[in-house]
């Protein structure tokens, strides 16, 4: 092991995964560890085992567009839906056509309403659409998260660590020499390297860059014993003028997805027995009873994308650390904070990094 270089990867998300991934493709003489600070890996995109339902449910139902490589390359077409509806609330009338819905693609996106979406941001979005929009499609994963796409990835490094929280890094004259992690500490060789694969809450104090503001969500999964279908066969539906801003269905599961929430309910109960009665009117049925369901306030679900953020938000892997690199989706300037993105962040540090390896 001691002429073997290591690459130190401290957070155990999509991109942190996505560098072993890459790590082991461009150069498989690095020994990739993986440190996370919870007690599993995934991050933002993980599912649970929930012991009362008996099977796993997704952090969030997630989105991708046929256009993000990445993510379609690596899972399979099958486990996609790609029925979308878009349901107006407010006339009760739907459609399929994506070009009609350009700015309820963006808002999910994005998470957040279009007109608060950077200009950077959105003309690069809108500039997607231009371009295939005959092929463009827009997807559903449907399948267990964490199994399906992080361990995958995950199985690229040769080791994993969770319940690893880096609290501080020792350096001199802008050289990393040593990291620690509570009381445990890890020495670096002149051949390691580090990434730094966190979300910018985290990264922000140890690398001594500008805090970003985030924007919320809420998950809601409906435990459905019977097979629930929605109008037109669509396995997802984009609301317009309504509470939640996205409905989507796999087994047993039917779930909404509310963008940038904003408490105006007492409680969260009352949220979810009204978006539960926004599904019943998408469906089309009487809301008799209200099903058995888990609720998730996600504080941190993706960095705010107007103009200050998106300024203040790096554009290379980069660090003041010579031997420290960085990824996160928050990390690609004038991109939204995807899986995507996420994922491409994890490349371009790891191909980064190789550059400055003499
Ligand atoms: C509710 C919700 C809905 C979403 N919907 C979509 C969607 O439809 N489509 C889409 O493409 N994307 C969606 N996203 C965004 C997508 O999940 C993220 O872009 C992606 O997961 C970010 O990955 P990441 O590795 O950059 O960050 P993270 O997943 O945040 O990973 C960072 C990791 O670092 C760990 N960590 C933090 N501090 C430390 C420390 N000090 N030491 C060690 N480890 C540490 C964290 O625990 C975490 O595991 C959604 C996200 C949420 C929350």
């Amino acid at each position: 092991m001691s002429n073997i270089p290591v690459c130190h990867i401290i957070g155990g998300g999509l991109s942190g995964v996505a560098c072993a991934y890459f790590l082991k493709k461009h150069y498989p003489d690095f020994h990739s560890v993986i440190y996370e600070a919870k007690e599993y890996i995934g991050g933002r995109s993980c599912s649970q085992y929930d012991d009362e339902w008996n099977m796993h449910i997704n952090n969030a139902a997630h989105m991708v567009l046929s256009s993000d490589r990445f993510m379609k390359n690596f899972v399979h077409e099958e486990e996609w839906s790609d029925k979308v509806l878009f349901f107006d609330m407010d006339t009760l009338g739907s459609n399929i056509a994506l070009n009609d819905n350009t700015d309820v693609i963006c808002q999910k996106i994005c998470n957040t309403s279009y007109d608060d979406i950077a200009a950077k941001v959105k003309s690069r979005i809108l500039k997607i659409f231009k371009s295939n929009f005959k092929h463009l499609k827009f997807y559903a994963f449907n399948r267990d998260l964490t199994q399906r796409v992080i361990n995958v990835l995950a199985s690229y490094a040769d080791e994993i660590h969770c319940s690893c929280r880096l609290t501080k890094i020792m350096s001199r004259k802008g050289h990393a020499h040593t990291l620690c992690f509570g009381r445990r500490s890890v020495k670096l060789r002149p051949c390691d390297r580090v990434i730094f694969a966190l979300d910018n809450t985290a990264a922000a104090p140890l690398l001594k860059i500008p805090l970003l503001e985030y924007n919320n969500s809420v998950s809601i999964s409906y435990y459905t014993s019977q097979t629930i279908f929605l109008p037109h066969g669509a396995s997802f539906v984009g609301v317009k003028g309504g509470v939640a801003d996205w409905i989507s269905i796999s087994p047993n599961i039917i779930s909404a997805q509310i963008c940038n929430y904003e408490n105006n309910f007492t409680t969260l109960d009352k949220l979810a027995l009204y978006v539960w009665g926004e599904i019943s009117r998408i469906r089309g049925v009487n809301s008799a009873f209200m099903p058995s369901y888990r609720l998730e306030v996600n504080r941190h679900t993706s960095v705010k994308m107007d103009n200050v953020n998106n300024s203040l938000r790096p554009d290379n892997a980069k660090t003041i650390y010579d031997n420290i690199f960085m990824c996160g989706d928050w990390t690609m300037k004038n991109y939204p904070c995807t899986l995507e993105t996420a994922a491409l962040s994890g490349e371009r540090a790891v191909r980064t990094m190789l550059k400055f390896i003499k």
